[in-house]
């Protein structure tokens, strides 16, 4: 279903507003200023259409980086949704940070609504006009005290909601590949750019028919343009202040979900760290293609080789198919390497199986090893299909429950013979009574 995210500050009555849209006392009303760290997801109905609305969490402006964490929420806003509602109160009006945040989402191409909360009585319409300045079309007015309004706002947002959701990569498809360059603070990310983007100058205005986010940098490599997708931070150096973590970590995150494959940078010269895992993870779960970059390899020697070895079946076990590259951005060793491994990863990401091909296999496989009895019984695998690319996506149709050990059993036998390399697998079951 298509997703709508909702941000605003605290207090502004966005968890009431919520409520009201849901018709029901589930988001949780916050008096108490403070980060709402959890993006909270809820299925929403409205004259019979269905969509998802995400309530990003309210931002606190308590550290000087307060823009910065604007920016980050906003961003992953526009970046997983549809359509984003900013939540305005209108008794207080449109204070710095309302303004900062309407200025990342006016450069939006997604649709995005203005809700001016609060407006209890007729009083307060003025206070609503006053809001156009926001540069964000017409506000809103609600009241979460008598409900007023939220029925207008959901017409509006089903109006602005497209049918389907959008396909992230369909809009950009023949344009240069998304790729998230992500990793711990110091690994070397802004380094690497910066090595890799040598000849990028020349290059950007040279791409035929390309519009450029100035977020992303546009980067020849191996003789193809790629596009870094929200390199700002990195083009400029910007060191992040200490207590922004968790908005360096939604930044990551926001990278990550734009992109089509991601390069986790690790530090070569260091043991792997929970960062670098937690990293690993959000590409994972996002279902991103992976290329692991062990930068730092002139710090290498032969006693920390050895130690890598022992890591990487200890911590890095589960993305085994991850694509690995060694490289040192200090001295350029080896980051030609870098490019082959991204289009080997994308092409795993985008591969389609035949259903001819893929039964074949199948039928092979379950016939020498048939899924355990459970229950007395034995569960028949009946047809499988490859459901999605971007990243596989298999759906095998049974007469019972499948064991998660012989899931696991399938998609590695499925990986032997078919590859995929660099690209997550899904691999769901359908139980047919
Ligand atoms: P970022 O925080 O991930 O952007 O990391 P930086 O690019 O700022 O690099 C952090 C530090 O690591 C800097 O002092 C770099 O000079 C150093 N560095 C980056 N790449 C390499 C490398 O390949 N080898 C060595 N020895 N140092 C590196």
């Amino acid at each position: 279903t298509p997703v709508l995210a909702v941000v605003g500050r605290p207090n502004v009555g966005k968890s009431t507003l919520v409520n009201r849209m849901l018709g029901r006392r589930e988001a949780v009303v916050q008096d108490v200023p403070g980060v709402t760290r959890d993006r909270v997801a809820y299925d929403a109905l409205w004259n019979g259409r269905r969509f998802t609305l995400v309530d990003t969490g309210g931002w606190e402006p308590d550290a000087t980086g307060l823009q910065a964490a604007v920016a980050a929420q906003a961003e992953l806003a526009m970046q997983t949704a549809d359509a984003v509602l900013l939540v305005v109160d209108a008794s207080v009006g449109a204070t710095t940070t309302d303004e900062a945040v309407a200025r990342v989402l006016r450069r939006s191409d997604r649709p995005v609504l203005l809700a001016a909360t609060k407006v209890d009585d007729d009083r307060l319409t003025a206070d609503t006009a006053s809001l156009w300045r926001l540069g964000l079309g017409e506000p809103h007015p609600v009241s979460g005290l008598h409900g007023r309004g939220s029925g207008d706002l959901l017409d509006a947002i089903l109006e602005a909601l497209p049918e389907t959701p959008r396909d992230t990569f369909g809009a950009s498809s023949g344009g240069p590949r998304r790729v998230a360059l992500v990793g711990k603070p110091n690994v070397g990310k802004s380094s690497l750019l910066n090595r890799v983007s040598g000849e990028l100058r020349s290059v950007v205005h040279d791409v035929a028919g390309t519009t450029v986010d100035p977020v992303d940098s546009l980067v020849e490599l191996d003789g193809e343009v790629w596009r870094f997708v929200d390199t700002a931070g990195l083009r400029k150096r910007v060191k992040m202040a200490s207590g922004m973590e968790y908005y360096a970590s939604l930044r990551t995150q926001a990278a990550i979900e734009a992109a089509e494959v991601a390069v986790v940078l690790l530090d070569a010269s260091e043991p792997i760290a929970e960062q670098d895992q937690r990293v690993i993870s959000m590409v994972e779960e996002a279902g991103r293609a992976l290329v692991l970059v062990f930068n730092k390899w002139d710090l290498v020697d032969e006693d920390r080789r050895l130690a890598m070895k022992r890591e990487l079946e200890r911590d890095l076990v589960r993305v085994r198919w991850a694509e690995r590259v060694n490289v040192s951005a200090l001295t350029g060793r080896s980051v030609a390497k870098i490019a082959p491994a991204l289009r080997t990863a994308l092409e795993s990401w985008d591969q389609r199986i035949p259903t001819g091909r893929l039964n074949g296999w199948l039928a092979d496989v379950i016939a020498a090893t048939p899924p355990p009895v459970r229950g007395g019984k034995q569960p028949k695998v009946l047809f499988a299909t490859q459901a999605q690319t971007r990243p596989p996506t298999f759906v095998l149709f049974t007469t019972g429950f499948l064991e998660a050990g012989y899931r696991r059993f399938l998609e590695r036998r499925l990986r032997e013979e078919f590859g995929f390399e660099g690209s997550p697998v899904r691999l769901s079951v359908r139980v047919r009574e």
